[in-house]
């Protein structure tokens, strides 16, 4: 057990690296941020701060010789840096189970060879396309990057073999091309795994995404007793699957039909699981820091139905935040800023919270203040 004193890295300065290092501190942690960015918001609130490429290797040793344990927020750190610093101390989650996570060819393939319902993809590349006619199963269908996806970039809509053609003949992938399901509904959730095996799991989440960016969660999602069931011992079973320790979080789509699938994976907290900061006993970021030093995992019970809506930089006119005075104003509402200075279209600049009376009306009040705070009528309202 690494106790309360210590010193804690992490791999990854935005804001899922602020909030574990704020949980950090006020469990009586040291925290030390690496981050190729010398303005990432975790540096503000660390103890140290290393502004260097997750790749050299003379920042990592001087990471792994100041810190007792390392975890990461960022899935796209190179499995092989990850793989340097467990050979010299505790890493959770374990460099393996980031590089399954880190890589969609990896991850799907992961899914699908243990049982786990995805939906129908196939592996290509300019290199290795197949012909049209096996093209076909998976069409209209949607084209994403190996590595390196979020938020929707790195994803291209294919109708057609000949969208695939002139696609690859800019960018050589490798890709996965997968099917488009009609979506219903789309959950998440958010796991955390203790290094002795012992497992909680949060509340189902559903999520409602615009262009690809998740823009509004709500727990617990109002779902009959066999959906959530299925969904939470289909996650329980993948962290397991990965012998995993951490937080880990899995994304669902439920389509049309009434199948689930499960939709990919992240090594780390989860914008979905926000809420848990302010709805919770313990946050997601607090399980992380604990299931990192080997403490007792705290409970992950739901102290009220909540929403949360995240604020983009598309709100922003200029350097100038939008008016945030309706959600100060709602005495359930709390808001949380990560403090980026450049408030680039589809950034995630900041998040707000509404806390019941129930999950509808927690929902129903988040989209009437993204609509107050953008000066747009919000999706889905
Ligand atoms: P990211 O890594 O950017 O989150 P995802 O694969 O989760 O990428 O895709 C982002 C969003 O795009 C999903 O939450 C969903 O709304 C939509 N999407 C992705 N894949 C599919 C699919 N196969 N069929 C329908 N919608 C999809
Ligand atoms: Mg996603």
């Amino acid at each position: 057990m690494i106790r309360s004193g210590a010193t804690l890295g992490v791999l990854g300065g935005g804001q899922l690296g602020l909030f574990f290092v704020l949980s950090a501190r006020r469990m009586g942690y040291k925290t030390v941020v690496l981050d190729p960015d010398p303005t990432s918001p975790a540096m503000s609130a660390a103890d140290r701060s290393i502004v260097s490429a997750y790749d050299n290797d003379n920042a990592l040793i001087d990471l792994s010789e100041s810190c007792a344990a390392i975890t990461t927020e960022f899935e796209n750190v190179p499995a092989r840096s990850l793989e340097f610093l467990a050979d010299r101390g505790v890493v959770r989650p374990s460099p393996l189970s980031v590089a399954t996570c880190q890589d969609r060819i990896r991850e799907k393939r992961f899914l699908s060879e243990n049982g786990f319902p995805t939906a129908p993809f196939l592996v290509l590349s300019r290199e290795s396309l197949p012909p049209s006619e096996s093209l076909q199963p998976f069409l209209p269908g949607i084209l994403k990057t190996a590595r390196e996806g979020y938020d929707g970039k790195g994803q291209w809509a294919i109708r057609t073999p000949d969208d695939l053609t002139s696609l690859l003949s800019i960018t050589p992938g490798p890709f996965v091309l997968e099917k488009r399901l009609d979506l219903e509904r789309e959950f998440s959730l958010v796991i955390v795994r203790g290094a002795d095996g012992k497992t909680l799991l949060y509340p189902v989440a559903e999520n409602i995404h615009e262009e690809g960016i998740l823009h509004i969660s709500s727990v617990p999602a109002d779902i009959p007793p066999d959906l959530q069931k299925n969904i939470r011992e289909i996650g329980e079973a993948i962290a397991q699957t990965l012998d995993y320790t951490g937080i880990l979080a899995v994304e669902y789509f439920l389509d049309t039909s009434g199948r689930l699938f499960v939709n990919e994976l992240a090594p780390r907290p989860h914008n979905s699981g926000h809420y848990t900061m302010d709805a919770c006993i313990a946050s997601q970021f607090d399980q992380q820091v604990r299931a990192l030093c080997g403490l007792p995992l705290a409970s992950a019970n739901l102290l009220s139905p909540c929403s949360m809506g995240n604020i983009l930089g598309n709100i922003w006119s200029g350097n100038t935040p939008p008016d945030f005075t309706s959600i100060f104003r709602h005495p359930q509402a709390k808001l949380t800023l990560y403090g980026k200075a450049a408030p680039r279209h589809g950034r995630k600049m900041g998040h707000f919270t509404v806390l019941g009376p129930s999950v509808h009306e927690s929902a129903a009040t988040v989209h009437a203040l993204l609509t107050q705070i953008s000066g747009k009528p919000s999706q889905n309202s």
